[in-house]
Parts: structure tokens; C-alpha cells; sequence
């Protein structure tokens, strides 16, 4: 290597692929510093998933107290939640609140794709190429790119031939009008469940085609009074010190007595308390038995099982409702609005696609083996090309021209979900592979951001420009992932978690794909603090 390639400056020192939540943490994180840094974002505003999933009833799942920031006390002082799930309008308004109050606009650059992002090994930066013609390079590429930010239609024949409108609801367009419409939902995740009860009694016809159906439970969504707001403020460390010994970020602590210990009434009254009781309780503060014993699982699923049974007046569609292939939270649960009562209007129907299967989208609507049926609207809520995609979408190659994407194709290879062998000075705060995709999704990106930000700090102090991960490291924290997959039941769920998507090739039901760190917050933040308290131990600095 030259002297004079090696020494040449980049254009930046750090570039920030993506202006969502983790982006704009990143962001301030360098700024803070005095680094020279920007985003590239390819929306026409910063908010990522806030930004794009726009279709009505987007909100939060996590508890608004604890998906906001928390590293700046003025902010969390000035900034009131006004719903204890509050929704894609206001989120959105709460990340322009915070770019806008630390100054953060200016660096940020909309509607600009990153096409490709190669390593220069001898001048040591990344070289990248955006769709509007320009070349940038830097020494630190940041892939703040998000986990459910690739989104997948099906294969469906015809799709381009429906006569009215349709569209994914990643990118629900800001025109459309439902009212008295005949629409159709494809897919019953936790979007489609979230649309569907925002939308039952707008629309003249709604009709829902269900392949497999989900777990979901009740959200309790409420207004957050003054006083109550008050309160919360005053309690802000609690709830981020709550949300850091949980295993899911959350504010919900699992009980950890063993199931069969607890007697069988005491079981049902806290199950019967956590369904009433608003966000992810019933899920994550329940027996932690539940995610690893086939029998205690069981029993709570046939709980969650009743509950839909009552609350959906037509016996046959409520068993069309509940799972039968999969236990209750052995995937992500969607929470839901009035989900299972809209199935008692006259004018929502489901079609179960696993005994009629659709054949083709016609120009009238959609196929399937029993019938034709006619609609306006068709809405794709079928998912996305989860924590992998989005990087996929990408031309990323590193030392040698490798390509990211085929060192990934059956599945990621990682070290701590951060940094890939091969690929230096690719930081990846919430990557496959790293806590912060299995955790209330702040609470991993600032847990993630903090720790590629030391690293820089600790690389600026010590005079080194370049930084990878080698392979046996990876390999050991690819191995670790995948042990921690062994004892939870939702290795044998065919969900995101398991990097499992019908309409993406070599991503379809057979191999798991180990996508996620599945070990719980406090256990992710151990290891990667030991790694950076040991010199970064797996790293080659240089
Ligand atoms: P998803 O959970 O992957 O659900 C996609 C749905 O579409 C599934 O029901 C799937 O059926 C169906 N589908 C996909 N391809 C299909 C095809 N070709 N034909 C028929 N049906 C098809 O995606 P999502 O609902 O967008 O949710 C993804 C994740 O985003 C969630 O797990 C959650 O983490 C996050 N999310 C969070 C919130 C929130 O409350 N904050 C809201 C929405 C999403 P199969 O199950 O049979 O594949």
C-alpha cells in the first residue's frame, strides 16, 4: 500500500446509511464528538419505519415511556407522550423533534439511495455510489439500516394487471380514501392486524386472506393524562433501569417462577390480569417456561385460544383464527384493536388460503380456487425481507470485491451482530445477529450505537483507521447465536426470528436463518462490554 493512497482524506470520515431511529442517535453520538459525519437517507424525511409505515392504526408496540431516547434528560423533561402506544402520526413528529433540537437536519441528506459500497483496501475507506450519480467515500460505513425496512410482496400471477389500486402497506399512499370501498388484506401479521382494526368500519367490504393466523392480544391502548406524564417523568430512571434488566428491553419482567410450581388457579388469575392489562404483558411478563416447555406453552396458548373463542361470535371463524401450528409467543405477538371483534361485522370476511388457495390477482381482484373476488383496494401486508434485506439491497463488498450478500446467503455471519469478518470499518449498530434485534428496538439501537461509537473513540485515540473482525471470532458468535435458538420454542416458528419469508428466495420454510441474538438484553450488553473492556478481543486494529 502507498503512502500517499493510504493517506489520502475521504470525503468523510463516517457516513450513516439510513435517518431512523438508529440513525439519528448515530448521528447526534458523532456529532456530539465533532466528527464529520452525514446520513444518506432514501425517504424524503428522516424516521425510517416512522416514516414509511404510515398505513392507519401504525403504532407502537413498545410503551411510548419506553421507546423514546433516553440519553438526554432535557429532552425526556420536554417532550410529553400523549397515548401509552402512540401512533406513526406522532412518532414521527417526536424523531423531527429531536433532529430538529439538536441541530441534526443539516447533515442529513433525503431521497437519496446508497446503490453500492465498496471497500478500498489500500487507501483504507469505503467507496460508495448513490442513484443520483455521486461518488463518496469514508473511512466508517454505518449501516443504520433497519431490520423491517426491505418490504416483500408475493408471486403471485397478475398482480400487474388489478384495474384498481394496490400497494404494500410499507408505502400506503397519502391519496387514498377507503371509505364505503371494497377492499382486501393480504396476510394477518402484526401490520395486517393493525390495519384491520383501524379500518373494519370504514370500508364497505373488507376482506381479510389469511394463511396462517397469528397469536395476538390485546394492546389497551389509553391517553396519557398530564398528571400521569408528570409522574413519569419524575420516574424516567426507573423505567430505563426496569427496561435494561429485562430480557426484551421492555418494562415487563418475566416471571421466573417454575410454571408447574405455581398452582394451576394461580396461573389462569395471572393470565386472566396480564390479558387485561395494556402492551406486551401477557407475552414477556409471563412464566418464562413459556418460551421453552411444550407443555407449560400449551397451556397458555389454549388460555389465548378461549379468549379469541369469545370474543369472535362465529365459531367457525374463531378456530379459523387461532393457531394450530404454533404456540402462543413463540413468535413476536401483534397487538391488536378490536382485531377479533371486527370479524363479527357484517361486512369482514376472512378467506382461509390454506383451503383456498389464491391462484392469481385479475384485473377485477383476486383468484382463488373457489372464486373470484372483486375489490378496489388490495393492501400487501405481507411482511418484509427482515433484518437481512436491507442489506441485500445493497452492492456491499469488502476486501477482495467479496460480496456481503453471498457471504450471507444461508444466513448471516457476524461477530456480536456489530462488525463482519471481511468487511472493515463496516459498523452495524443493530445487525443481524445483535441484541438490538430482539429487544425493544431503542433500547438495543442506543445499546448499539454507544458501542460502535467507543470503538471509534478508542480507534481515534489509539491512531488505528482500521478495524475487522476475524473469522473465528465470527464463527464463535455465529455458534453461540445459534445454540441460543436450541432452547426456545420459536426455533419452530416460521417468523422473521427464524429469517423465514415465503416471497424471498433461499428464505422459504426449511433452513433456519439465525437472524436474532436471542439471549436477552442484560446477557448481549455483558458480552459485548467484556469485548471492548478486553481491547476489543476479536478484533484486528490496525
Ligand atoms: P409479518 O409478521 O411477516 O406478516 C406478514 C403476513 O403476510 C403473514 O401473515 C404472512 O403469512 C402473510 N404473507 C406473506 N406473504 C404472503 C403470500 N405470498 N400470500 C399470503 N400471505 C402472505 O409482517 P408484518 O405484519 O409487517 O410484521 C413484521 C414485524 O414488524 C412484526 O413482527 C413486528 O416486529 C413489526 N411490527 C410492529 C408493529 C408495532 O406494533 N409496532 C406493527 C407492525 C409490525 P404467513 O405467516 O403464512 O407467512
Amino acid at each position: 500500500m502507498s503512502e500517499d493512497t493510504r493517506s489520502a482524506e475521504p470525503d468523510h470520515e463516517a457516513i450513516i446509511i439510513g435517518a431512523g431511529v438508529c440513525g439519528i442517535y448515530q448521528l447526534y453520538r458523532l456529532k456530539e464528538l465533532g466528527v464529520g459525519a452525514i446520513v444518506l437517507e432514501a425517504g424524503d424525511d428522516l424516521g425510517g419505519t416512522w416514516y414509511w409505515n404510515r398505513y392507519p392504526g401504525a403504532r407502537f408496540d413498545s410503551e411510548s415511556i419506553s421507546y423514546g431516547y433516553s440519553f438526554s434528560d432535557e429532552l425526556l423533561q420536554e417532550w410529553d407522550w400523549k397515548e401509552r402506544f402512540s401512533g406513526q402520526p406522532e412518532n414521527h413528529r417526536y424523531l423531527s423533534y429531536v433532529a430538529d433540537k439538536f441541530d441534526l437536519r443539516r447533515h442529513m441528506q433525503f431521497g437519496v439511495t446508497v446503490e453500492s459500497a465498496h471497500w478500498d483496501d489500500d487507501a483504507t475507506q469505503w467507496r460508495l455510489h448513490l442513484d443520483d450519480g455521486r461518488d463518496l467515500s469514508c473511512r466508517f460505513l454505518i449501516t443504520a439500516v433497519g431490520l423491517l425496512s426491505a418490504p416483500t410482496m408475493p408471486r403471485y400471477e397478475g398482480m400487474d394487471t388489478f384495474a384498481g389500486r394496490s400497494f404494500h402497506t410499507y408505502e400506503w399512499p397519502d391519496d387514498i380514501d377507503l371509505a364505503g370501498r371494497r377492499v382486501a388484506v393480504i396476510g394477518t401479521g402484526a401490520t395486517a392486524v393493525q390495519v384491520i382494526g383501524a379500518i373494519a368500519s370504514e370500508v364497505g367490504e373488507l376482506t381479510v386472506f389469511q394463511r396462517r393466523p397469528n397469536w395476538c392480544a390485546p394492546l389497551h391502548n389509553a391517553e396519557i393524562t398530564p398528571a400521569e406524564m408528570a409522574d413519569i417523568k419524575a420516574r424516567y430512571d426507573e423505567i430505563f433501569a426496569l427496561c435494561a434488566r429485562t430480557p426484551g428491553g421492555f418494562i415487563h419482567e418475566p416471571d421466573r417462577r417454575p410454571f408447574f410450581e405455581v398452582p394451576r388457579e394461580e396461573r389462569l388469575a395471572k393470565w386472566e390480569q396480564l390479558y387485561g392489562e395494556p402492551g406486551f404483558g401477557i407475552w414477556l411478563a409471563n412464566f418464562r417456561d413459556t418460551f421453552m416447555d411444550e407443555e407449560a406453552n400449551a397451556e397458555l396458548s389454549e388460555f389465548i385460544a378461549s379468549k379469541i373463542r369469545s370474543r369472535v361470535h362465529d365459531p367457525v371463524v374463531a378456530e379459523k383464527l387461532i393457531p394450530k401450528d404454533h404456540g402462543f409467543g413463540v413468535q413476536r405477538v401483534p397487538m391488536e384493536t378490536g382485531y377479533y371483534e371486527a370479524y363479527n361485522q357484517d361486512n369482514v370476511h376472512l378467506v382461509d388460503l390454506r383451503e383456498t388457495p389464491i391462484e392469481r390477482v385479475t384485473p377485477k381482484g383476486i383468484e382463488t380456487t373457489e372464486r373470484e373476488y372483486e375489490f378496489d383496494v388490495i393492501v400487501y401486508a405481507t411482511g418484509f425481507d427482515a433484518v437481512t434485506g436491507a442489506y441485500d439491497r445493497i452492492d456491499i463488498r469488502g476486501v477482495g470485491g467479496q460480496a456481503l450478500k453471498e457471504l450471507w446467503a444461508q444466513g448471516p455471519v457476524t461477530y456480536l451482530g456489530l462488525n463482519v469478518p471481511g468487511f472493515p470499518n463496516m459498523l452495524m449498530p443493530t445487525g443481524p445477529q445483535s441484541g438490538s434485534a430482539s429487544t425493544n428496538f431503542p433500547r438495543g439501537i442506543e445499546l448499539g450505537v454507544d458501542w460502535v461509537t467507543d470503538l471509534m473513540q478508542y480507534m481515534w485515540k489509539h491512531d488505528y483507521t482500521r478495524e475487522e473482525a476475524t473469522p473465528e471470532a465470527a464463527a464463535d458468535w455465529g455458534a453461540y447465536v445459534a445454540k441460543l435458538y436450541e432452547i426456545m420454542l420459536m426455533r419452530k416458528a416460521q417468523g422473521w426470528f427464524t429469517g423465514y419469508n415465503s416471497n424471498v428466495e433461499g428464505h422459504e420454510k426449511g433452513t433456519i436463518r439465525y437472524v436474532v441474538f436471542n439471549g436477552g438484553t442484560p446477557k448481549y450488553r455483558q458480552k459485548i462490554s467484556e469485548v471492548a473492556d478486553d481491547g476489543y478481543r476479536g478484533l484486528v486494529l490496525s
